[in-house]
């Protein structure tokens, strides 16, 4: 039956068909039968299946209003599988979840993966851990070490630990993707080391940091933030980091240190 449903490409429909790849998946997640999971685009069911044999309960976000007949028949009422319509870039999660006690499991929509995670490790009710499958190429952006960092990935430290668990051919989808995936897992901290409070402030500091990339980080800084080249190098002076570095190599306990310290001088923004 559910051969008869279109896939569909603008929907980034690769459905896995690959039992290796489910146990990979299933083990980062350690899920036991008192977990609640929070699946992400169920597709055909083939992961839900698995999640709902090991957790206590599983619910799905989908956006295709096609396959959420075929999902409902497949996991009828009385199962432990939920299927809600929606869109996870923007769906309400305290609707979904009362608390934080939840996992977040899922192969992905590539074209949506950064939206949905970061979507889940900013809300109010995110979850304890995150194990999905994105592309391999955003695996590796987020899980880059000082020297390769990106905007994202700095970003997501705020929020927990992520690591890059395996790496996954096409071949382990039908259709085939053109690219390689990879799973990656975060495990979020109890609270993220800048308050939601600071966090808006903060993580303009970094994307400024950013801004121009051939440029070094104090060129960045003092283009938009009144302060002194000689006192912005100061402080990088202070926390041990070069003062002509780029904004790729400072760690995140680095873009904390400044944060705190050009907040506490009174330090502004001024675009
Ligand atoms: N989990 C399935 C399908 C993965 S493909 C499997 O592994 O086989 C990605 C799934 O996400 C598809 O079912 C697609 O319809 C759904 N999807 C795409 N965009 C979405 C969005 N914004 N919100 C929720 N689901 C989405």
């Amino acid at each position: 039956m559910n051969n008869l449903i279109k896939t569909k490409k603008s929907l980034g429909q690769h459905f896995l068909n690959s039992n290796w790849v489910l146990s990979y998946i299933l083990n980062s997640a350690e899920i036991n039968p008192k977990d609640i999971v929070v699946e992400i685009g169920p597709g055909r069911g083939k992961l839900t299946k698995e999640l709902s044999k090991l957790a206590g309960s599983v619910k799905c976000v989908e956006l295709d209003q096609e396959l959420l007949s075929y999902l409902n028949t497949t996991f009828p009422e009385n199962s432990n599988v939920e299927i809600i319509y929606g869109d996870a870039r923007t769906i309400d999660i305290s609707s979904l979840v009362y608390s934080n006690e939840y996992k977040l499991v899922a192969n992905l929509p590539y074209y949506a993966a950064m939206p949905i995670i970061m979507r889940f490790v900013e809300s109010h009710n995110s979850p304890k851990s995150i194990v999905v499958m994105v592309q391999d190429e955003v695996a590796r952006n987020l899980t880059a070490l000082p020297g390769k960092l990106s905007i994202p990935a700095v970003i997501l430290q705020n929020f927990g630990v992520v690591t890059y668990v395996k790496r996954i051919p096409p071949s382990a989808f039908k259709p085939s993707p053109k690219i390689f995936s990879a799973i990656i897992k975060i495990e979020l901290f109890d609270s993220p080391a800048i308050d939601n409070e600071n966090q808006q402030m903060f993580f303009n500091l970094i994307k400024k940091g950013f801004a121009s990339k051939r440029k070094k980080l104090y060129n960045n800084i003092t283009k938009s933030f009144d302060i002194e080249k000689t006192v912005f190098q100061n402080i990088l002076t202070k926390y041990n980091i070069d003062k002509d570095s780029r904004a790729e190599t400072l760690t995140f306990d680095n873009w904390k240190n400044l944060y705190l310290s050009m907040k506490t001088n009174g330090y502004h923004s001024n675009v």
